[in-house]
């Protein structure tokens, strides 16, 4: 059975209550995705149950950088230099398509800045074993001039460039969870945990709105912003409360602010945010405030829009950035450790794991995309302790990820093989799919219509959404335009053009009647609508 089909959600709620599960996964961000996976590799039995859609909560929502840890090092933190170094690279080797190499240019302004500049990122390459063919560089004024040539001049006195890797969080989480479904585990999106009693876990089908019973040796709490809301829903005292804070990101059209480089730029507080530019659109992020209860989509106010829009008027050159230039955003919540006193940037990132001694519980909060695996490997470690069994060597460093095997395919064998798509276009879906994108070729070849770009979503072809429902577990228009294509956030008009057509293809393949259909669309453009405004 393929690994993400609809057929193998239903069979993995199927076999829930009879399972004799070693380990029930609760959220199916990267952090549960990344346990479950490493947990089936090593030959537990393992379920993955999330409330939402797989990546729906944070590990969507964040600015899609897998950093080498520089700025671990501004804080003093070798440690984490190191690991999410390594962790970069293990990345990398596991899924390339995935961790995609960009220069990230910053700016220098006076003398001093960028000695110290140049010091720091040696220092950080010494530690952090940095490649021959991956490290910075120095420009001075010219040259940062004739590189990046958006940037302002005005007391410009050079620039750093540097290796940064993109990734795309959501695809990262499904390559992951396919992984995991590959390996054994049951996997269910739309599957929500509403309660916690003696190893027995209560899950709401939302889709088929039934009670399932599951009984696991053990439980890992992984619900992100929502690992609260688990401790109450299972009578679990968390040792430390959860501090929330929000980041958000604004989308703008890449001709507005035509970067060739992702870029750091120093806001009015002094704090670094990005520029990067992405698939006909660049993105600006983010912003560190305190948040307080989880939400799914949090609110996006103005302040947050200036605070990003002043950062980018005092980096880069040309007519001011406005709101009224704002085309998308989004926000996301991280799920941090509560740190008394300190301000959002400083409480640490780090991630935590704890086990309540009267539930058993194992929660596990705060961390990043980037050193996700590392973390699953500690939780897992932790699992076979409780169990009483020798833990197997993890393999999540050698196993590559779905998509993320060998190729001889890439961006411009691709644009050969799709020539409806633009070279930018096949780039996109290369970095989204990988050596999958090999599946849906086949679709285009088996079926002509496949091969069609989908009317109103520009360089998304049919076989895309077809692959997304029947191989990937797209269960919602919101699922298939968000998370999948990514339109959402990346297409120009976030998708509105085609969410139409979108539906209908969808409503064939999941058999929605004409009233679920038109309220699937609704609900997509009541979304779209309310990430251009802001309160
Ligand atoms: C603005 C921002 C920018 C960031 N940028 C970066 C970056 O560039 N690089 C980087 O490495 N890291 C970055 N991070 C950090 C990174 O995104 C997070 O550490 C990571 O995504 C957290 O993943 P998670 O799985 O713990 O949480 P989540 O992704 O939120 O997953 C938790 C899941 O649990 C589910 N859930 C909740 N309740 C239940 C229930 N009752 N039953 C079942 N499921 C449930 C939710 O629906 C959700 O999908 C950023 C974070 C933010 C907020």
């Amino acid at each position: 059975m393929v690994a993400l089909a609809p057929a193998s959600r239903a069979a993995a709620l199927a076999a829930l209550p009879a399972a004799e599960l070693d380990l029930l996964v609760i959220g199916g961000g990267i952090t549960g995705a990344g346990i479950a996976r490493d947990a089936a590799l090593r030959g537990l039995s393992v379920a993955l149950l999330e409330a939402v859609d797989f990546a729906a909560g944070t590990s969507s929502r964040s600015s899609k950088l897998i950093h080498g840890g520089v700025r671990y090092l501004q804080q003093g933190d070798i440690g984490l230099v190191r690991e999410a170094a390594s962790e970069r690279a293990r990345i990398r080797r596991i899924a390339p398509h995935l961790a995609v190499p960009i220069l990230m240019v910053m700016p220098t302004y006076g003398r001093a800045m960028h000695l110290k500049l140049g010091a720091g990122l040696w220092s950080f390459e010494k530690i952090a074993s940095v490649e021959a063919d991956e490290r910075h560089v120095m420009w001075d004024r010219a040259e940062a001039l004739a590189q990046e040539p958006c940037l302002a001049d005005t007391g410009l006195h050079g620039a750093a460039a540097f290796v940064e890797y993109l990734t795309d969080d959501a695809r990262l989480v499904f390559a992951t969870v396919a992984g995991a479904s590959a390996a054994g585990a049951l996997c269910a999106n739309h599957a929500e945990v509403t309660a916690v009693e003696h190893g027995v876990v209560t899950v709401r089908d939302t889709v088929g709105n039934e009670a399932i019973e599951a009984r696991a040796r053990v439980v890992v709490n992984a619900a992100g912003p929502w690992v609260e809301e688990i401790w109450r829903r299972s009578g679990t005292r968390g040792a430390r409360g959860l501090q929330l804070t929000k980041g958000i990101h604004l989308v703008l059209d890449h001709p507005r602010l035509p970067l060739r480089h992702a870029v750091v730029m120093q806001a009015r507080d002094r704090r670094s945010v990005f520029a990067v530019p992405r698939d006909g659109i660049t993105y600006l992020g983010t912003t560190d405030t305190l948040f307080g209860s989880p939400e799914l989509y949090p609110g996006i106010e103005t302040d947050d829009v200036e605070y990003l829009l002043d950062a980018a008027n005092r980096t880069f050159a040309g007519s001011p950035l406005a709101q009224r230039d704002v085309l998308a955003s989004w926000a996301g919540l991280r799920p941090l450790l509560r740190e008394e006193g300190k301000a959002p940037s400083e409480i640490s990132r780090k991630d935590e794991i704890a086990t309540d001694p009267a539930t058993g519980m194992i929660s596990i909060a705060g961390g990043k995309l980037t050193t996700y695996r590392r973390m699953a490997e500690r939780v897992v470690d932790l699992v076979f302790a409780r169990l009483g069994r020798r833990a197997p060597r993890c393999t999540t460093d050698e196993v590559a990820l779905p998509g993320g095997e060998s190729t001889t395919l890439d961006a411009t064998t691709l644009a050969k093989r799709l020539p409806q798509l633009t070279g930018v276009e096949a780039g996109r879906l290369f970095r989204l799919h990988g050596a999958a994108c090999e599946r849906i070729v086949a679709r285009t070849v088996e079926d002509a219509a496949a091969g069609e770009v989908v009317a109103g979503l520009a360089g998304v072809l049919r076989a895309e959404i077809e692959h997304a429902l029947d191989e990937e577990m797209a269960l919602t228009l919101e699922d298939l335009l968000d998370r999948r294509t990514r339109s959402l956030s990346f297409d120009r008009q976030q998708g509105l053009a085609g969410v139409e057509a979108a539906a209908a293809i969808a409503a064939a393949r999941l058999g929605w009647s004409a009233a679920r259909t038109a309220a699937e669309v609704q609900a997509y453009r009541t979304l779209a609508e309310s990430l251009r405004s802001f309160a």
